[in-house]
Parts: structure tokens; C-alpha cells; sequence
């Protein structure tokens, strides 16, 4: 990608054309009822686009759509390696309009354009074409049964996906369900965050330009309540993928519960922590990470160390330290490549974040940075960057995620406790662990339940590796030859021989 400034993020923005429809069976229509809902750019309150509201009626056209075009084979039954190079070429259409994709999430959700176009849409470009490449490379099995019989067991395409993602990395979200689900074989229907419908909707056009067949893959902006709800009850889905808050994870297992029992894989909210003990041979860099990992993304990362806890003693260099690469993250415009964090989403998600700062003070924290932002009219929705000390596992903003840049920073003095601390909490979904001791290191992440572990570091992830929690942060995993369990059936055929 060329190297942009911030005029030419600006002059490139200015010139963005949005999609603002339903894709439904390979073109573009309005929702059934003709309603739309307004997309706002969280940094300059503009209204970037008025979209159309899908719901249960479009749902079932949708699945319909998706339904017919599965069992018609025009997909499902063609080879992985023609599947595969369908999906190449759709990482290369992304790889050419990377620009275009990078403005469209910075734009919609106030991400920084240096982050979107340095790490989403690459990554995603980058998730397409492993999983693309993996697809023709996964054979069946044949069972160690007696001489009498041949029994296979082979992964199969499932049928019709619905997904439903959230707006924090719109269309990296999007894509580490659609690239696995349509590599196997199934027809799926995406219903992105009515926060960031954007980039998903030119993704589906691409898709089809790179010669997905129409119908395979149905994208429907709209409400939770409304579209994903539909889609979440609908009987002729036979698989739900989510990723989103652990609140909504619970709903869908009760709306698979209450028609079909889809299966449904959650990739739920966190509130990882992060374990230093004063054996940490470099706080610097400890510390560093520690604020990358709150204030990286505004905060709205599912992973987002939100938790600190530091053993006494090195406390007051730990934070003096702290405090220093904080000054890093600066609320600033997403269009200028310097800037670290942009707006929350929305007026309710600072609303939110005000609300747990104003809390964790109630509850007797400290402000070490930051504090309550309150919105100014029409001057975006930006939040302090802000740390809170003396804070322990009783407060709200300990036990609750937050999602944006809220720190809370507890202590310790021994190993059992940093471990019952962090475990703490109905999440599971990462950790790490600071400590220059290495049987200490192995001893620690084997007792810390979450999904992910990262000693010496954090939020390190690569295609090649599985993402997902445990508790109430979720079940199965993306990314890895692992996602592609979730999209096949395991069919065993049995020859009597
Ligand atoms: P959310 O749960 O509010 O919404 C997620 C999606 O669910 C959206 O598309 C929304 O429209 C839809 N939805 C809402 N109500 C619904 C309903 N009743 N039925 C069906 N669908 C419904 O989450 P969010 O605010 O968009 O995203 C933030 C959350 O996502 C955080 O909790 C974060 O931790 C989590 N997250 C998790 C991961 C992970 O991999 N574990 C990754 C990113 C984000």
C-alpha cells in the first residue's frame, strides 16, 4: 500500500462513495419495510450514510437465498481447490481496494486510519488467503477398525450459516467467520454491527466480482433486536457464529434453544488480566505493553488487559513507567496516520466509559491519568485514556468489561493469589504473565483459565494460531485450521466389507 498522509487520508475519504443496501441473493435492494438507519462517523458526528434496516422478512429472503444455493451445489459441491481460488481472488480484489476498506472502518467506527490499514484489513487480506490455501491441504481420516470394514470419517460443508459480528474490527471480524465458513463449502448470511455496516456490504460485492455465486453469501445491515434476532430464531439455519458481548452470546444460545437447536459458537466479551511479578526483568517494556493493551483500539479490544495486577514492591516504578507510555495515546482525527486512538463508537459507548471511571472513583480507586470526558456537540465521541490505582476485585470496574481505555490497577504479594485473582471473573478469554522465571511462567499459564496466554507480551496472534476463550468469553475458536471445525459436519460412512 502507498504510504499516505494525513491530506491524502483526508482527500481519499472525501472522494468514498458508501453502499448503503442489503446484499441479497447477488444485488444490492432495500430492506422489505423500506427503513434505514443512519451511520455516523464517531469522530465529526456526520452522517456518513442511511442504511437499510433489515429484518425478519429480509432474514428470510436471505435464507431463502442462501438455502436454495446451497442445495443446488453451485458452491457446496464444487472442489476445495475451486473454491480456493475463488477466494484468492477475492484477497486479491481486497488487496487492490485496501485503501478504500481501511477509510471505510476508520470512518464508521473512529478507529485510527494507521491501525486500520496497518493491521485489519492486511490481517484479513492475510486470513482469506491462509484459509483460501488451507482448504484443498485438509484430508478425511479412515478409522483403525477390524479387516471386515472401511469406515471413513470426512469433513463436510454444514449448510446455511448466519453470522453476526460486532463493530470494534469490522470487516477483520467479518472475516475470520465468512473465510472459513465459505472455504467449506457453506452459503452464509452476515449481519454486521449496525455500528459499522460498511465494509461488510462492498465485501460481499467483491465477492461476487471475484466469483462467489449470488446467493452464496448474503450480507443484512440492521438492529440486533430485529435482524440478528430473526436470524438467531430462524429454523433453517443450521449454524450460528457470533462474536459480540457475553450478554448477547446468552441470548442466542436461548433463541437456538427455542427453535432449531442450531449450533452456536460465541466469541464473547473479556476482562483479561495481566500478571506482573516484581521478578519481571524488563518493567519498561512490561509497562509499554500494558498500555497498548487498554488503550490500543480506544480500549475496544475483547482482549483488552484491563486488569492489571502488580506485585508489591515494584509498584511505584511500574506505574511511574505507566504513566509515561500512556502519554502515547492521545485521543485524536483516525484520518491522521499519527493519531493512536480515536472516538468510542458512539455516544453511548463514552457514555458507558464515563460511567465506570466515575465508578471506580465512587468505589474508593485513585486517578492516576484521565478521568470523566464529557461530550461536547458535534466534537465526536472521545474518551480519556485513563488509569485507575488501589483498585481490587470487589469494584464494578474490576468485575464488569468495560470496553474502552478504563485501567484498573490491583496488587498483590504471592503467586497463589495473582493466580485466584485472575481467575477471578466469569471471563476467560486472554492473560499474560510477566516474570523472568521460567518454571514460574509454565506453573502460572497452565492455572490461569482463559483461552489465550502470552508471557512476556501481549495480544501476539498470527493466522497460523487459535483465537477464542473460555467461561463466559465464549467456546470454539477462530483463526487456525481449527475454525474450520465449526463450519463441517464430521460424516462417517461405513463399508461392511
Ligand atoms: P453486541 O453483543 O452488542 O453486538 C454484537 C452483534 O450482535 C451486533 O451485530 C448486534 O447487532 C448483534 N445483536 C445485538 N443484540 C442481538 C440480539 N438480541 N439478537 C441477535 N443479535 C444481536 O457487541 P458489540 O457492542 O457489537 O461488540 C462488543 C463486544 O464484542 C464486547 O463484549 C467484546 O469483548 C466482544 N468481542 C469479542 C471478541 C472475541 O473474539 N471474543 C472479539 C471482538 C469483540
Amino acid at each position: 500500500m502507498a504510504k499516505h498522509n494525513y491530506d491524502d487520508w483526508k482527500a481519499l475519504a472525501g472522494a468514498l462513495t458508501f453502499r448503503n443496501q442489503a446484499w441479497i441473493n447477488g444485488r444490492f435492494q432495500d430492506a422489505q419495510s423500506g427503513e434505514t438507519f443512519v451511520c455516523v462517523n464517531p469522530a465529526t458526528e456526520a452522517t456518513l450514510a442511511e442504511v437499510a434496516s433489515c429484518d425478519s422478512a429480509d432474514v428470510d429472503i436471505a435464507v431463502a437465498s442462501a438455502r436454495q444455493t446451497f442445495d443446488s451445489g453451485v458452491w457446496s459441491e464444487r472442489s476445495p481447490a475451486e473454491r480456493k481460488q475463488v477466494l484468492l481472488k477475492l484477497a486479491e480484489l481486497l488487496e487492490q481496494h485496501q485503501d478504500e476498506f481501511a477509510l471505510l472502518d476508520t470512518l464508521d467506527m473512529g478507529k485510527s486510519i494507521s491501525e486500520t490499514s496497518g493491521l485489519d484489513i492486511p490481517s484479513s487480506i492475510g486470513c482469506w488467503r491462509w484459509t483460501a490455501e488451507a482448504v484443498d491441504k485438509v484430508y478425511g481420516e479412515i478409522a483403525p477398525t477390524g479387516n471386515d470394514a472401511l469406515a471413513l470419517m470426512t469433513r463436510e460443508p454444514i449448510g446455511v450459516i448466519g453470522a453476526i459480528v460486532p463493530w470494534n474490527y469490522p470487516l477483520m471480524m467479518a472475516t475470520w467467520k465468512l473465510a472459513p465458513a465459505l472455504a467449506a463449502g457453506n452459503s452464509v448470511v452476515l449481519k454486521p454491527s449496525e455500528k459499522s455496516p460498511l465494509s461488510a456490504l462492498r465485501l460481499a460485492e467483491l465477492a461476487q466480482q471475484a466469483g462467489l455465486p449470488d446467493g452464496v453469501l448474503n450480507v443484512l445491515p440492521g438492529f440486533g433486536h430485529t435482524a440478528g434476532k430473526a436470524l438467531a430464531l430462524h429454523m433453517d439455519v443450521d449454524v450460528l457464529v457470533f462474536t459480540g458481548s457475553t450478554r448477547v452470546a446468552g441470548m442466542l444460545m436461548e433463541y437456538a434453544g427455542q427453535s432449531n437447536l442450531k449450533r452456536v459458537w460465541l466469541e464473547a466479551g473479556g476482562k483479561s488480566p495481566n500478571i506482573v511479578f516484581d521478578d519481571c526483568d524488563d518493567i519498561k517494556e512490561a509497562a509499554a505493553n500494558a498500555a497498548v493493551a487498554i488503550f490500543g483500539n480506544q480500549g475496544e479490544v475483547c482482549i483488552a488487559a484491563s486488569r492489571l495486577y502488580l506485585q508489591k514492591g515494584i509498584k511505584d516504578e511500574f506505574l511511574a513507567a505507566l504513566a509515561e507510555a500512556a502519554k502515547a495515546f492521545q485521543p485524536g482525527d483516525p484520518l491522521d496516520p499519527a493519531t493512536t486512538m480515536g472516538p468510542m463508537v458512539d455516544g453511548t459507548q463514552l457514555d458507558t466509559v464515563n460511567r465506570y471511571v466515575q465508578s471506580g472513583l465512587d468505589e474508593g480507586g485513585e486517578l492516576l491519568i484521565g478521568g470523566v470526558r464529557q461530550h461536547r456537540e458535534g466534537e465526536g465521541y472521545f474518551a480519556q485514556p485513563t488509569i485507575i490505582t488501589g483498585a481490587n476485585n470487589d469494584m464494578t470496574m474490576v468485575r464488569e468489561e468495560i470496553f474502552g481505555p478504563v485501567l484498573a490497577v490491583c496488587e498483590f504479594e504471592t503467586e497463589e493469589e495473582a493466580i485466584r485473582l485472575a481467575n477471578d471473573s466469569k471471563y476467560g478469554l486472554g492473560a499474560s504473565v510477566w516474570t523472568s522465571n521460567l518454571k514460574r511462567a509454565h506453573r502460572v499459564s497452565r492455572k490461569i483459565q482463559s483461552g489465550m496466554v502470552w508471557v512476556n507480551g501481549w495480544g501476539d496472534g498470527d493466522q497460523t494460531v487459535a483465537f477464542g476463550g473460555v467461561k463466559g468469553s465464549g467456546n470454539g475458536r477462530d483463526k487456525s485450521l481449527h475454525a474450520l471445525e465449526k463450519y463441517t459436519e464430521l460424516k462417517t460412512i461405513w463399508f461392511r466389507l
